[in-house]
């Protein structure tokens, strides 16, 4: 296999899964053998950036740009939100599907939750999955009491209300595992995209896995989420397509440490989940290439999800695609797949946001972070726990990254694309669609 021959891709993102929550990024209590054996047999990130929190998280992701030049970085979005990503974006299924991919999409969406927003609106052939977070529903978690019923969504029908929570990562599993096995040996490659809603609160675990980690609930969660790592991987090697398929594991955004047990662990990163802190964007990550990318290595340059949508595209032959009449923050990160210990970052600098949608800090590839507002300066590199302010000691670090920090400001403020505006009410009951389809 050379980088030259395009790649299935399978992509597995899992919701508020913190940097400390597997084996291979040092948990001592939950066992995740399978996603360990991908870091074993490809490379393993230590500074990929996400968001702060799930919607944004999803929109950077699909659209190689920060949220907020989606005008998505502002909260997350709610069941039958009249905003959704824009129709007019190209998002990275869009663009493998002009490259000849079949594409799907399973799990957790949280870019709309009806036309023209859902996932077969914006280049995937299918989708299974609730398509917002599993605590939007009756009674949820917050004490509202007013979400509709949560939906199990096929392409954009309802098929169950208030499906049993436990069986979803399961079937997410079995949804993906049935694709690959499809897909496998046809003359185009394939593009799976799996966003499990675990481990976002609630929590809900299969029978197998209850009390079998010493993590706790959140740590049988995550070991049944490994396991279904492990059945895709199975597939994977039974079509004989493994050398063929570049599997990415990563997170959407950090623990949310207010949930207590709950939550996740950032390891050694300061605050979680909502947060500017690095608890909050950065992300567990993982990729596997059998021949392109060397086994057990360890990356530690910048890279950021936003960087997936170019460095597929490249991967897929339509690098050309990339839309050229908007600014794509992503850049194209294949030399950290092919070359992950030596190359350097061809990112420059990371922007960190507040839940609310605001620029609160930037980062450059050296490793250094600036908070303006307190006027506090960070070396990743010594300091990954955000413990010492050196900002005295380095001044001029500071001001630089002052600077960019006022450029990138200014310029998601002037240049950015409306999001999308569309009415129409949340699927509401089994059989229901939405309103453009019927
Ligand atoms: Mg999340």
């Amino acid at each position: 296999m050379s980088i030259e021959d395009r790649p299935n891709i399978l992509l597995v993102f899992t919701d508020d899964q913190g940097y400390g929550d597997l084996g291979c990024y040092g948990s001592p209590y939950i066992d995740t053998p399978n996603v360990d054996r991908l870091a074993n047999e490809g490379v393993r990130y230590t500074d990929f950036q996400a968001a702060p929190i799930c919607t944004p998280s999803r929109a950077a992701l699909m659209t190689g740009s920060y949220a907020a030049r989606v005008g998505l970085a502002n909260g997350v979005l709610f069941p039958g939100d009249d905003h959704g990503l824009a129709e007019n974006e190209i998002t990275i299924a869009e663009l493998l599907s002009r490259a000849g991919y079949a594409t799907t999409a399973i799990g957790k969406w949280h870019l709309g939750d009806h036309h023209p927003f859902l996932p077969t609106d914006h280049g995937f052939d299918s989708y299974f999955g609730i398509p917002y977070s599993n605590d939007m529903r009756p009674n949820n978690v917050h004490g509202k009491d007013v979400h509709p019923p949560l939906p199990l969504v096929r392409e954009d029908t309802v098929v169950e209300t208030e499906p049993d929570q436990r069986t979803l990562t399961e079937r997410y599993t079995d949804e993906a595992v049935s694709f690959i096995e499809e897909h496998a040996q046809r003359e185009h490659p394939f593009f799976c995209y799996l966003a499990h809603t675990m481990p976002h609160v609630p929590l809900h675990v299969s029978e197998p896995f209850e009390g079998g980690s010493y993590g706790g609930l959140y740590g049988d969660v995550i070991e049944e989420v490994d396991h279904g790592v492990g059945r895709l991987l199975e597939m994977l090697e039974e079509e004989g397509i493994e050398d063929d398929t570049l599997v990415v594991y990563t997170s959407d955004n950090g623990p949310w440490l207010r949930m207590g047990h709950d939550g996740g662990n950032a390891g050694p990163l300061r605050d979680g989940k909502a947060t500017a802190y690095e608890g909050g964007h950065r992300v567990p990550a993982i990729a596997r290439w059998p021949g392109v990318v060397p086994e057990d290595t360890v990356c530690r340059e910048l890279a950021t999800t936003m960087d997936l949508l170019p460095t597929f595209a490249t991967l897929a032959g339509v690098a050309h695609e990339i839309p050229s009449d908007r600014t794509i923050d992503g850049v194209n990160i294949s030399r950290l797949l092919t070359d992950p210990e030596t190359s350097d970052s061809p990112r420059e600098d990371f922007g960190y946001f507040g839940s609310n949608g605001e620029l609160r800090a930037i980062r450059n590839a050296e490793g250094y972070k600036y908070f303006p507002q307190e006027d506090e300066l960070y070396d990743l590199h010594r300091d990954v726990s955000e413990r010492v302010d050196i900002r005295d000691e380095e001044p001029a670090k500071a001001d630089a990254l002052a600077e960019r920090f006022t450029q990138l400001q200014s310029d998601l403020k002037h240049n950015c694309r409306p999001v999308g505006d569309v009415p129409g009410p949340a699927f509401t009951e089994r059989g229901g669609t939405t309103p453009h389809d019927t």
